[in-house]
This record gives structure tokens, sequence and C-alpha cells, in this order.
């Protein structure tokens, strides 16, 4: 098929920031998107070819949407699976497939395939409510301390709670949830594996997460990884090995555990570009975007080697502010070596709300780890 200035047609459901960055990389070759997104304000709609308006979720919405294109990807995780599943049954090319999302969507559903596949993860346990889980805690069978997720629809750590005392599961909802034992880790890794449909497959170097100790979203992503050699291989064998297992097309996202004894405890997948690779645009011979695109197209991977150390530092809404946005002090870090900002286009800042990130490049690790905590301490989202 030819993809370049022609009348083929890439659809993305989701029009958010990660749709947007892709939107780069179809500029880039020339091909034509169509984007599915519920909000007026979405990010992708400057940048696409056409912008449809709609639910995710609605079966219909993404249905229709989907027997416009020719092939059909993703940025969110949280769309109509049914949906999917009949374009995929009529012939259309969806990547990643609906089976893979089918067990990424259900923590408890993607933890058991972890098992099934002897890929180490922490030990968990499955429970329909909450009220179930607090029977089994009575009956000292689920031991405290413990992390409490539920399965379906936590986004950015609003889904999970560490439950050091049955009083911390007050006020939390009553529906299908894994008690999960906690990790005593020394660092939060991931590693973004993409893979075409010909199998070509290629692992990022592995990086290295801080999180924000409130928020529980990724304050710095740092690459590579500040670990020892070993790890790093081990931590890019595993990656490979749940992508091989869940024959993913596209790119995968593998977050994971680095245990106080180096061993590697997968945490979660998700099927898409991932915030822990967006250093890759700077950093990288190929960004994870311009991977992903190449991936779904079956097209020949590049480069995954970074040129430099890069570091991401997330910017998100600055608590206490609500309204119009304002990056303070943007000018201020666009004067420093190798930084460079990326503003989603939200209008509206609210207290942690992603709203753009900044990369930091340098030869130097170290000195990049310093410039990161500058601007960190620098720009401020207010409104
Ligand atoms: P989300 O899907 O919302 O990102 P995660 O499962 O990644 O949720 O959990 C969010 C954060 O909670 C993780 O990045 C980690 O810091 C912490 N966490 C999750 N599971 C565990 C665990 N088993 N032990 C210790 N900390 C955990």
């Amino acid at each position: 098929m030819n993809y370049f200035s022609s009348d083929f047609k890439l659809g993305i459901l989701g029009g958010g920031q990660l749709g947007k960055m892709l939107l780069f990389d179809t500029r880039k070759f020339d091909i034509q998107t169509y984007v599915l997104d519920p909000s007026d304000e979405a990010p992708c709609k400057i940048a696409c070819d056409q912008f449809f308006k709609g639910d995710l979720m609605d079966f219909e919405t993404v249905y229709n949407f989907g027997k416009k294109v020719d092939v059909l990807t993703f940025e969110i995780e949280l769309v109509n699976l049914e949906a999917l599943v009949k374009l995929e049954e009529e012939g259309l090319k969806v990547f990643p497939s609906p089976k893979t999302l089918k067990l990424i969507q259900n923590k408890g559903i993607q933890k058991d395939f972890y098992i099934q596949h002897a890929i180490p993860t922490a030990n968990y346990k499955s429970f329909d409510n909450l009220k179930s889980l607090i029977v089994d805690i009575l009956d000292s069978k689920t031991k405290l301390p413990f992390v409490w997720k539920c399965t379906e629809f936590g986004y950015d750590g609003n889904g999970v709670k560490v439950i050091r005392q049955i009083s911390d599961l007050d006020n939390l909802a009553n529906v299908e949830c894994i008690a999960e034992e906690m990790v005593p880790f020394k660092n939060e890794l991931a590693v973004i594996v993409c893979r075409n449909p010909s199998g070509e497959i290629k692992t990022y170097p592995v990086v290295e997460m801080e999180f924000h100790p409130e928020a529980n979203q990724v304050e710095y992503v740092i690459c590579p990884a500040r670990i020892d050699d070993k790890v790093a291989e081990k931590a890019r064998a595993i990656a490979l090995t749940v992508s091989e297992k869940f024959n993913h097309v596209g790119l995968l996202a593998v977050e994971m555990f680095q245990t106080e004894d180096d061993e590697i405890l997968v945490n979660e997948v998700a099927p898409r570009p991932h915030n822990s690779g967006h250093y890759s645009i700077e950093a990288s011979y190929t960004s994870q975007f311009e991977n992903h695109l190449r991936a779904i197209l079956d097209l020949p991977l590049g480069n995954t080697d970074s040129k430099v150390a890069g570091i991401m530092v997330n910017l998100v809404g600055s608590e206490g502010f609500s309204g119009n946005v304002v990056y303070e002090n943007i000018e201020k870090i666009l004067g420093w070596n190798g930084v460079t900002p990326h503003i989603y286009g939200k209008k509206q800042t609210r207290p942690f709300r992603k709203m753009g990130h900044v990369t930091i490049v340098n030869e130097d690790i170290i000195e990049a780890r310093k410039i990161a905590e500058d601007v960190k301490n620098t720009i401020r989202v207010i409104s």
C-alpha cells in the first residue's frame, strides 16, 4: 500500500497530546489522518486532516469512524472494544489489536496473563468487589499492607491506593479490584518495545521514572536509567518477552519495578506511545512516535538508540491554580542549552493536569539531571 502523499487514511482514536505528537510524524511523511475525540479543544485538532467529535466509548461512533479509514490505531486505552473487534472482523487493520487491548484494559486479566506466561510480576489476588476484599482481610487471608487497584478505568494512579490499615479502604468504590503485594522497589523503570506485523522488534533503552510523591504522576523520566548494565539487559529482555507474548503490533511501554535485590517485576503495560518515551523526540535517532507509525504500517523500524542523554520533566498544573493557562518563566528556560518545552495545547489548567513536558538533552546525564531540576523549579503552570 502507498501511504505517502496518497489517499490512504490513518484513523486515530483519541485526540490528546499523544496523538498530537504522533501527528508531527504523519505530517513529516505526508500521511493523511482522521482523529476522533470527544472534546472540541482536543490537542490533535490543529494537526490532523479531519477531526471528528464523538464519544470514544460509544459503539456506533467508533464503528462509523473506523469505516472511514484504512488503518486504525488509538492513543488512549479507554475506547469501545466491541467496535474494534467488529471492525477487525470486517477486515480493517486495527493496531494494536483489540485482543491485546482486551487483555490490558482490565488489570486483573493483565496480571493473569503475566502469570500464564511466566512473566515476573508482584503477587496479587483478584476480588469481584471491595466487600469481598474486606471479608478476606477480616479472615486474615489478605495481609496488610498491600496495594489496592481497581481493575478498570484507573488512570495516572487514581485507581491505586496503598492500604496500610483497613480504614484506608473507606470511600473506595465497591468495584472489581486486585490486592497486590507491596514491592519494596529501588527504582521504577520502563522499556518501550516496538514491533511490526512482520515481526521486526526493537527496544528503546531502559528509562528510570521518578514519581511525584503526592500526585502519583511521573515527575522525571531519565534516559538511560542510571542502573547496572546487567539489570538493564534483564529489563530489556523481559520487555521483549512481554511484547512477543502479546504478539503486539505498535509500541508497548512496559513499566517495571527494580526490587532491592535487583529482580525485575512487570507492573503494567501501555499499548501506545507513552510518557516514558517523550524524551525520544529530542534524544533518540527515531522518536517513539515515528516508530509507532512505522510499526503499525509494517514499515522497517527506525534506530531506537539515543544520540545523547535525555530527561523529561512533566509540566503539570500547579496546585491552587485553575483557569486559563499561563506558562510562567517559559522564556527563561528557552534560553538554556538543550531545553525544549512541548505545550500540549490545553487551554485550561487545574492542579496536576498534564499540560506539557520539557525535554533536556545533554552529553552528560548528571548535568542533564541538574538542568532538569532547575527547569522544574523555574517554570510554573499557573492561571
Ligand atoms: P496507573 O495505572 O494508575 O499508572 P500503577 O499500577 O502504575 O497505576 O500504579 C501507580 C504507582 O503506584 C506506581 O507507579 C508505583 O509508584 C505505585 N505502585 C503500584 N503498584 C505497586 C506495588 N505493588 N508496590 C509498590 N508500589 C506500587
